[in-house]
């Protein structure tokens, strides 16, 4: 359990953008503010940059979102080619400047910067024995045990092995950018559940989250950082080494990055989100697939779902009509992450709006990504028939979600999780759907070409990659049946 907290509760644990940047002559700055722009749907809690000119180190981080935490000044007083940035995502009751990234320490041996994505399982161990030995600590992240664990590391040994030390010391995941003085590093866990990429600029090279956000940069995204690899970037921009530090036999790439986490234009281990996506839509077709006048997405995350089920819909010679039927208000931030159930459901009504002319008198499919608490689909139902819709089918692009992220995504407590202790069936009725179907972890495996083995299903399973310490104990999952459709025959 991370630090201490239940970690099923909302707490400082670590889900996040991270990127790195290491230049010829300009500064590194701007390009790593750009970046985390680009990455800003990983997190809009903090935002914070950290550079090196050579002699020292320079940073800056605020709260809020990254056009907020940065002004003119403060881009230019980040002097140097090399550095990295981090936005850190929202968690209810942490929103606490402390934990904001990257994490800074200096030491005998030189200046550590650290962007952090991911969650450790043994943050507290670590912890404790840096503490008996010395190591004063000014927040309760897993971020600074990494950075002083390392630190410590490199008063012993050269930087190659003591991140490999590091690693062999910390469990969890972990996607990493690091500056050592001017030297930008990218390190990824063994299993890789987080993603990192390398891109390269024409007077550099890049690391990002993900590569969309190389591509604002007119990067060319080079490749994914192998699980378990290490990534140094060369001061000047002119090439990085790699060292492939821990081999395991399985992965564990976290699913739910391409169901709904990263942006639909990035390229993660390998796959494109948005085309891993419309592969999932047409496999809720192909699984669940029901006749009905219009199918439409829930915006944004449905969208790329909808027109896969559409098309294979069509495919087949249904007149399903793939259909807009509720616009977005841009401005209303994520309903997840308000605190009430009060709030959230008047959070998804300024959110949502439906267009009364394409739903009255219809039968509509409704596709979304993934029921969490239910509160978007209860809502979206209710709104649909209050239109005029004569049915209302609801098609979920995952399968239920029924026990919650240890590695990085903040999703719900446990008792918060509509599926985890509900039928399909139980589902369909507490969102007042005609019908209800999700797709079968089997169809999430094709879609990414991958073995179930090399994925993390945690949240769909209750069965996670990494030893979640002791926290199986209260952890009762039911998981209702999947790939039947409740309410069908109804
Ligand atoms: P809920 O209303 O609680 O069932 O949440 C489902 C909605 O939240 C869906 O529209 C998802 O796209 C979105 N969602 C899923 N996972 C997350 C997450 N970790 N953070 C924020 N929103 C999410």
């Amino acid at each position: 359990m991370p630090n201490g907290r239940d970690a099923t509760h909302s707490g400082p644990t670590e889900k996040c953008g991270v990127v790195g940047v290491s230049l010829e002559e300009r500064d590194a700055a701007r390009p790593l503010y750009y970046s985390l722009y680009a990455l800003q749907h990983r997190g809009q809690e903090s935002a914070g940059i950290v550079t090196h000119d050579g002699f020292q180190q320079h940073s800056h981080v605020e709260m809020g979102l990254v056009g907020d935490a940065f002004g003119e000044d403060d881009i230019a007083d980040l002097r140097g080619s090399a550095g990295i940035g981090h936005v850190r995502y929202p968690t209810a009751g942490s929103v606490n400047k402390s934990c904001a990234q990257p994490f800074t320490v200096s030491f005998k041996s030189g200046a550590l910067g650290l962007s952090h994505n991911g969650n450790l399982v043994n943050a507290d161990e670590v912890r404790e024995e840096l503490a008996a030995q010395g190591h004063a600590f000014t927040s309760d992240g897993d971020t600074e045990v990494i950075a002083h664990d390392l630190a410590r590391n490199l008063l012993e040994s050269d930087l190659v092995r003591a991140v490999k030390r590091t690693m062999g010391r910390i469990h969890g995941s972990y996607s990493l950018t690091i500056t050592h003085d001017d030297t930008v590093l990218g390190v990824r866990d063994p299993e890789g559940n987080r993603p990192l990429c390398i891109g390269e600029l024409e007077d550099g090279y890049v690391l990002a989250s993900e590569s969309a956000a190389i591509d604002t940069l007119d990067g060319e995204l080079v490749r994914d950082v192998r699980p378990g690899e290490l990534v140094v970037l060369h001061p000047g921009g002119e090439g990085f080494d790699s060292y492939q530090l821990f081999e395991r036999e399985n992965t564990a790439h976290c699913f739910f990055e391409h169901v709904y986490f990263a942006r639909p234009d990035s390229v993660i281990d390998d796959e494109l989100v948005y085309e891993v996506r419309r592969e999932l839509g047409r496999q809720l077709w192909e699984e669940g697939g029901i006749e009905t006048d219009v199918v439409m997405p829930v915006p944004d995350s449905g969208r790329a779902f909808a027109s896969g089920y559409a098309e294979a819909a069509q495919e087949e010679g249904s007149g399903v009509e793939f259909a807009e039927g509720l616009m977005k208000n841009r401005y209303v931030g994520r309903t997840f992450i308000m605190p009430t159930q009060d709030e959230r459901e008047r959070a998804v009504r300024l959110k949502l709006n439906p267009i009364k002319s394409t739903v009255e008198g219809k039968t509509v499919t409704l596709i979304d990504d993934s029921i969490v608490r239910g509160t978007t689909s209860t809502q979206l139902v209710d709104l649909l028939k209050d239109c005029g819709a004569e049915e209302v089918h609801m098609r979920i692009g995952a399968p239920p979600i029924v026990a919650p992220c240890y590695m990085g995504i903040d999703m719900a407590t446990r008792e918060e999780l509509i599926a985890a202790d509900k039928s399909v069936e139980e589902i369909r009725e507490a969102i007042a759907a005609d019908s209800l179907s999700y797709l079968s972890t089997e169809a999430v495996a094709e879609a990414l070409g991958r073995s179930q083995a090399d994925l993390c299903l945690g949240c769909v399973t209750g069965e996670y990659p990494y030893d979640v310490e002791g926290e199986e104990t209260d952890r009762e999952v039911t998981r209702p049946e999947i790939g039947g459709v409740a309410g069908a025959d109804d």
